[in-house]
């Protein structure tokens, strides 16, 4: 803590709003402060071209120098020989074919390196996978990495690629966006507090820094002044603020403030234990987690199982989706931690602001509006679908796991599903292959059309989970993501309660209300948890360690 050396600064109190709890002190680590729209075509001015077309030449550059160490530690679990993958993306490397056509887009329609690379990718992509010999459509993995590698340089710049070995402790990482890879980039790298100009509590960096216990405060505009890295800052999330160049009594006081967190034990395994109300209503409570890692939190609080394992951020932790055999591992690493108890995977919910850089992206003008979730999956991605569910299958012989659709909007984007899951386990009998027949299937509830629509729902999955943060934001056409709305998204003001009574009183008229649960945020909340109850939900599934509150909260309802 050298923040004595700064005695001659005076404190710099910033207030902003609470995203994730918790105390921490570091030195300052800006990340990223002129991001630039990465989603949209954008033009650049006549005479950026030049800069354009160098500043890629520079990034393959950049991603040709780092090739060794890239693919030694993100490819050598996949189990290809290390020498040929690196020859293979040199090959690609050196496709002039391929960059002349970018450098001609940049050049002759003025837009963005990063936006002429992702096209001509989708494009070169598409030809590969459309490919009869098998071993040119593995390829399409390889170009996407590249592809994948080249971008984040554009938008990082040359650490992009080193920075996964980045020593980010004792750093508090300051991005102006919430962006769900930074947030990762961030726990990844072990940083002690996340604070960010964004104020938007219900998106999934936000969703991603509570599940991380990783304390984190929002809305802050950082003073005009230079800043350097070694800024010292408190951030007091408990209070919603942080303290630029705070004195050693702030930081002690702060520290003394703050609950000390749980000393969780991975070892201690205690029985699940729901909660009662006064009355004698028993609510059952679930685990919601990114990161098997998380699986200790599940029996840390005594929680039943896992009710939402968000599948899709191993996919853009890892900036690539983890072949079958990775995927299959991880799933039966999961079963075999749980034991007896059940563990919901939700198949991948890629689109909108959670990009897999170059994977097949969810754009246009309002991308959590377009092919996101299990429509990217039905409409242009059917094989990745079958080979997760191929996973799924495999690794749950003799276990209690469920399959959860996200972004589901009617019945028949079921029918289609089962109609892949179908397939899947046929060509698994065929080949004789072990796998479940028993896996239970169930559909997100987070677009008002599948809320209106519940019972056709119901009559075909064997459960659903309302997603409360996705409601929330298509119920009353506010982006969880843009903070400029973020007053619309009251659920009390916004009649999202009442809505969602509805969805509870129907599932009851059809005797199904115990295969309606909650895994949005909602349900982390101690308050709105306490209405979801009042309003009949009896299964919660929540962030883990914001179980003892809401446990509370039920226990003491009549
Ligand atoms: C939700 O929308 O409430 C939900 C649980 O899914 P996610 O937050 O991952 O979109
Ligand atoms: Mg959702």
């Amino acid at each position: 803590m050298d923040f004595h050396n700064r005695i001659d600064q005076l404190e710099v109190r910033i207030s902003g709003i609470s995203i994730s709890p918790g105390v921490a002190f570091g030195h300052l680590h800006l990340i990223d402060p002129n991001l630039p729209a990465s989603r949209e075509v954008r033009n650049v001015d006549s005479t950026a071209v030049q800069h354009e077309v160098s500043k890629l030449e520079r990034a393959v550059e950049e991603v040709r120098n780092s090739i060794a160490g890239h693919v030694r530690e993100y490819h050598t679990a996949a189990g290809r020989d290390f020498e040929e993958i690196i020859a293979t993306h040199l090959l690609i490397l050196d496709d002039r074919e391929f960059f002349a056509a970018i450098n001609d887009r940049i050049r002759t329609d003025h837009i963005t390196a990063e936006r002429a690379l992702y096209e001509a990718f989708s494009k070169t992509a598409g030809e590969v996978a459309e490919a009869d010999d098998p071993y040119l459509r593995a390829r399409a993995e390889d170009l996407r990495d590249i592809c994948q590698n080249i971008r984040l340089v554009l938008i990082h710049g040359p650490r992009a690629l080193t920075v996964s070995k980045e020593d980010m402790t004792n750093r508090v990482i300051f991005s102006i966006n919430l962006y769900p890879s930074d947030v990762l980039r961030a726990r990844r790298n072990k940083a002690a507090a996340f604070v960010s100009s964004s104020r938007a509590s219900t998106s999934h960096g936000a969703i991603l820094l509570r599940a991380s216990a990783m304390p984190a405060v929002g809305g802050i505009e950082l003073p005009d002044r230079p800043l350097d890295e070694e800024t010292p800052v408190l951030v007091d999330a408990d209070r919603g603020e942080i303290v630029l160049w705070p004195t050693s009594e702030t930081i002690q006081r702060a520290h003394d403030r703050s609950p000390v967190p749980d000393n969780i034990d991975p070892a201690k395994t205690l029985p699940p234990a729901d909660a009662q109300t006064n009355g004698g209503v028993h609510v059952e409570l679930w685990a919601n987690i990114d990161n098997p890692s998380q699986i200790s939190l599940c029996f840390h609080h005594r929680l039943r199982g896992i009710g939402l394992f968000r599948t899709e951020f191993m996919a853009l932790e890892h900036g690539q989706i983890p072949d079958e055999s990775v995927q299959y591992q991880i799933y039966l690493d999961a079963i075999k931690s749980l034991g007896e108890r059940p563990l919901v995977i939700r198949t991948f919910d890629i689109g909108a602001d959670k990009v897999v850089v170059g994977l097949d992206e969810c754009t246009g003008r309002n991308p959590a509006l377009g092919v996101r979730g299990i429509r990217r999956h039905l409409m242009r991605c059917p094989e990745e679908f079958r080979t997760q569910i191929r996973a799924i299958l495999r690794a749950s012989v003799d276990a209690k796991v469920s399959i959860l659709f996200p972004m589901v909007t009617h019945a028949g984007d079921i029918e289609r599903a089962k109609a892949h899951i179908e397939h899947v386990a046929s060509e698994l009998d065929r080949d004789g292959i072990p796998f479940s027949q028993h896996v239970k299937l169930g559909a997100m509830v987070e677009i008002p059309s599948a809320a209106f629509g519940i019972e056709n729902i119901l009559e075909i999955v064997d459960f659903v989970s309302v997603g409360t943060n996705d409601l929330l934001q298509y119920f009353t056409a506010s982006d969880r993501d843009n903070t400029a709305v973020i007053e619309y998204q009251q659920p009390e003001t916004a009649g999202l309660f009442q809505f969602m009574g509805h969805i509870i009183e129907r599932a009851r008229a059809m005797g199904r209300e115990r295969d309606v649960h909650v895994c949005g945020d909602l349900a982390s909340d101690p308050e709105a948890a306490v209405t979801l109850v009042s309003l009949g939900f009896v299964s919660l599934s929540v962030n883990p360690a914001a179980t003892p509150r809401i446990r509370h909260a039920i226990e003491n309802m009549d």
